[in-house]
């Protein structure tokens, strides 16, 4: 029940009220006893300064039985003297010896000490010292009368004045339990108004600093109270946006880290890794807890280095892994407490290879242009040196040679222009429907003499009822001719190419196969590259370039179709050509 601000707003309250009663008490209590003695004295001294008392007490004293005497007269004087016989006594004493004679209480006399008054009076003086640290109050006045020499002793026990500050105990006891009933109301009243909205806020923090920010506080007073809530709301709501930004922030970098193709891994200062993206992950080919930089990257750059780098200042380098290139830029980034290093990869491996394919295909140019001209170069040369000493028969030999190596040449640089067109996206596909087997007759005509001169039996087993297409027909006829020119080409004389075509699941397809030399299982995958050839002499002898597969390759892509060499056993060659009937993005897509 007790909450531990209300318990201290009522154990406050308990000693305030307890330390005040006391106070109040002791400072009563030692009046009272004060004012008691002091009007004892005073009432003692008013008594005894009455001179017809004095004379009355001298003449009595005076008399033969003076003791007995005075004591009628102190019974006379009593309530001057304020005698009572309970607590304040009269007695009447020999002054010589100090001996109780007679007086108001006769048991108490007879156990009477000498007090300091009495042994004053016994001098002759008045004894009415007051002794604070007694328990009682004492006057001693010496009557002498005649020979006769009395003392007399006025003795009070304070049993007044003590019953007295009892019932003011008393009374000081109810008013505090009376205050401490109060106080432990008022306390309850001041919970009401100031414990609970303080609880309230301390919930509210807690709430907040659990992460929930969906209750707002309520407003109860304008007081200091109310004012700090509002102001803890608005600081809840300035917070809520805030860690919203941040949240929001962190989140799009995860995105971000997440989803980028390069990678991204994070170390402390201490090495200990703090973030490795999936990206990185893949490029090191290794389980995130295994990225360590001591094994990866110590090698290429020591961490110590990377983080003494300044900011905005990045290394960069190059790793292998497996058969991938990657970049590695190195960064030393610092946040409040202790920075780290920032490693991000960058996969190169394509652009590697595009620069290796690139001077691969360079220097391919290079050689196939150079065989034609050195041949150009030296027959012109040997005409040139001959200076009309050769029969005409072998000159015009010569210059037929020169004639064919330009013509290669050419050949040669209308097949390179036709690849790059068509690798720079500039080669305009005519897309038209048109009927497929109608282009495979057209071909077959074109092909059919130069089969005839190679002695080959040229067969065609599809139905002329193939679908119409979507595509460049020219291009594909262009296609078409290539494989099946390489099936003359490359079937000795005598031989057979069968060509036959289908359709099935939306694709048109059509395949070459002749019985020659065929391609051996190594050299398949290859022969689409460009100037890739099986028999390069041989190829060359028929006026090949090692161009016509790469170009076919590339405008059946264009059509997204697929050209492939059949694994089928046995000698020879299968060429196979698939074509979608539709295109699926339209004629835009391919232009
Ligand atoms: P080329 O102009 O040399 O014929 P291609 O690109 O058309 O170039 O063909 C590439 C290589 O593929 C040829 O050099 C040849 O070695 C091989 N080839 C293509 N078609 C056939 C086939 N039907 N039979 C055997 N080899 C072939």
């Amino acid at each position: 029940m007790f909450r531990s601000l209300h318990m201290k707003l009522v154990m406050i309250l308990v000693l305030l009220i307890t330390s005040l009663m006391t106070v109040v008490g002791a400072f009563l209590m030692t009046s009272v006893t004060s004012f008691y003695i002091d009007s004892f004295y005073e009432q003692m001294n008013d008594a005894f300064s009455d001179a017809a008392f004095y004379s009355a007490l001298k003449t009595e004293a005076a008399q033969e039985d003076g003791a007995q005497r005075l004591q009628s007269l102190m019974e006379l004087y009593a309530g001057t003297l304020g005698i009572d016989s309970r607590s304040r006594n009269y007695y009447i004493l020999n002054a010589d010896t100090g001996a109780f004679l007679t007086g108001s209480d006769e048991a108490g006399g007879a156990v009477l000490e000498q007090t300091a008054n009495i042994l004053t009076a016994r001098n002759g003086s008045v004894g009415s010292e007051s002794d604070i640290a007694a328990n009682y109050m004492d006057v001693a006045v010496p009557v002498s009368g005649g020979d006769n020499h009395f003392i007399i002793y006025i003795r009070d026990d304070r049993a007044t004045v003590s019953e007295l500050n009892g019932e003011l105990l008393l009374i000081i006891l109810q008013a505090m339990l009376v205050g401490l009933l109060v106080s432990v109301l008022l306390s309850f009243l001041l919970a009401k108004t100031m414990i609970d909205p303080i609880e309230k806020l301390t919930e509210g923090a807690e709430r907040i600093a659990g992460g929930d920010f969906n209750e707002v506080l309520e407003v109860d007073s304008n007081d200091e109270i109310g004012i700090l809530t509002t102001t803890f709301n608005d600081m809840a709501s300035v917070l809520h946006d805030t860690l919203d930004a941040v949240e929001n922030e962190r989140s799009k970098l995860d995105a971000l880290f997440l989803h980028m193709t390069d990678g991204v891994v994070a170390y402390d200062a201490d090495q200990q890794l703090m973030h490795c993206n999936p990206a990185a992950v893949a490029l090191l080919d290794r389980a995130p807890e295994a990225c360590v930089y001591a094994e990866i990257f110590e090698p290429i750059r020591p961490f110590a280095q990377v983080l003494g780098m300044r900011r905005g200042d990045y290394a960069e380098a190059e790793l292998t892994v497996g058969e991938r290139s990657v970049e590695l830029y190195f960064a030393a980034f610092a946040d409040e407490e202790t920075g780290g290093v920032l490693v991000v990869l960058h996969d190169i491996t394509e652009h590697r290879r595009t620069e290796e394919r690139r001077k691969e295909f360079v220097a391919n140019v290079s050689h196939e242009m150079r065989t034609p001209l050195t041949n150009i170069r030296s027959y012109a040369e040997t005409i040139r040196d001959a200076n009309g000493d050769i029969d005409r028969e072998t000159e015009n030999s010569f210059l037929d040679i020169v004639i064919s190596e330009t013509d290669r040449m050419t050949h040669i640089v209308q097949d390179l222009l036709t690849l790059s067109r068509l690798d720079s996206g500039r080669t305009e596909m005519v897309m038209a429907r048109f009927p497929f087997a109608d282009a495979i007759d057209a071909v077959l005509r074109s092909i059919a003499l130069e089969a005839q001169r190679h002695g080959h039996e040229l067969t065609g087993d599809y139905s002329e009822r193939l679908p119409m297409i979507m595509g460049d027909r020219g291009r594909i006829e262009q296609v078409m001719l290539n494989i099946l020119s390489n099936a003359v080409k490359y079937t000795p004389d005598g031989g057979h190419i069968r060509v036959s075509a289908g359709d099935a699941d939306g694709k048109v397809w059509m395949e070459v196969a002749d019985d020659g030399i065929g391609i051996p299982e190594k050299d398949r995958s290859r022969i689409f590259e460009r100037f890739y050839r099986v028999d390069k002499a041989r190829s060359r002898e028929s006026g090949g370039t090692g161009l016509g597969l790469s170009i076919a390759a590339e405008i059946v892509q264009r059509h997204n179709g697929s050209l492939s060499i059949v694994d089928r056993p046995g000698p020879g060659t299968t060429v196979r050509l698939e074509l979608p009937i539709r295109q699926a993005t339209g004629q835009e897509a391919l232009s």
